[in-house]
């Protein structure tokens, strides 16, 4: 069986100047062809779905938002057009039903290229450039389908909020973060969920944390939460602006950085969860990151080699080990 993908461009969701524009995926459009993985076709997610994880009152503000015409929905900026909710169903339909292909092994992995991103998202608010929260989405859903325990790995170079916030009372729904401290939105303390500890993880990095940092990351704070948490499947918020060259981020993160983590969380996947891992995109705000970066993930799902065309991050990388020694220790990691 082939590794499968689902494919929301979202040509219509779109606003002058803004950076989460559909000219981020037309690298990876171009590649597409060249994965080893097939494309699912799908439907988009309906209400009483994203009502899983999203109040009435807040799909009801993002349709008539949407229906008004473009414009600024908060600070972010987030923005709308009338294309936008059926575009957000789409990314969420995208995402739940690669998740639900996965869980039924239609397929052993996938990515599912979407935009509008979701991580940003909250139950009771769309912000962050994200309308529905994808991931939590897809998440939920599998819940519902019986699955017992997932692990959502967030390694976008923002924290996911409204992953975190969706997930926060519900102990069969682990959330692991690693993230630029400092940025948008501000939330991601290693402190964040003290009912939590080794359910909610974050680990907040300072600038040009870099590859290092990611294969530190892995080893000593994925591998013991995953040991002990147990998931029966893994979801990736796969975001491309931790990437050394985003233009809004400093992260440090090079592709074969994003290709390590990939492939360190596919083969905990194969441990743990009979291989059950699904990728969905975040962030990434130059076309050629993002091309890149999925190109990492698909060589990780497909168990081809990848060759990052590029060096690593010209910038010196920062010691991270005080960081992670914290994570550790506040989770129980020890
Ligand atoms: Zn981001």
């Amino acid at each position: 069986m082939p590794a499968l993908f689902t494919w929301v461009p979202s040509p219509h969701h779109e606003y002058p100047d803004h950076p989460e524009r559909p000219g981020r995926l037309t690298e990876l459009s171009a590649r597409l062809d060249s994965f080893k993985a097939e494309r699912l076709t799908f439907t988009p997610a309906t209400r009483d779905e994203i009502a899983r994880v999203h109040s009435a009152q807040m799909i009801q503000t993002v349709e008539s938002a949407s229906a008004i015409g473009p414009q600024i929905i908060d600070f972010a900026p987030t923005y709308v057009t009338p294309a936008s909710f059926d575009s957000a169903l789409l990314a969420s339909g995208a995402a739940l039903g690669l998740a639900r292909a996965i869980w039924a092994a239609e397929a052993p992995n996938g990515f599912a290229l979407v935009r509008p991103p979701g991580h940003h998202a909250e139950p009771e608010r769309a912000m962050g450039f994200c309308l529905f929260n994808n991931i939590a989405v897809a998440a939920y859903d599998l819940l519902a389908r019986g699955c017992g325990r997932i692990l959502v790995v967030d390694y976008d170079a923002h924290h996911g909020n409204g992953t975190q916030e969706s997930f926060l009372h519900d102990d069969r729904l682990a959330y692991l973060s690693t993230h630029q401290w400092g940025i948008y939105p501000g939330t991601g303390r290693i402190e964040d969920a003290p009912h939590a500890k080794g359910r909610i993880v974050n680990v907040p990095l300072p600038a040009y944390a870099g590859d290092a940092a990611f294969a530190q990351i892995s080893a000593q704070v994925i591998t013991p939460m995953v040991e002990k948490f147990r998931p029966e499947i893994i979801l990736v918020s796969a975001g491309f602006d931790a990437h050394w060259d985003d233009p809004l981020t400093s992260l440090g993160v090079s592709a074969a950085g994003f290709y390590n983590i990939s492939k360190h969380l596919v083969d905990l996947a194969g441990e743990h969860c009979a291989g059950k891992i699904l990728f969905v995109l975040e962030g990434g705000y130059s076309p050629r990151n993002v091309a890149e970066g999925a190109s990492a993930v698909f060589a990780a799902l497909t168990g081809t080699r990848f060759d990052d065309p590029r060096d690593s991050s010209p910038r010196r990388e920062a010691d991270v080990t005080g960081v992670i020694e914290s994570v550790r220790a506040w989770n129980g990691f020890v």
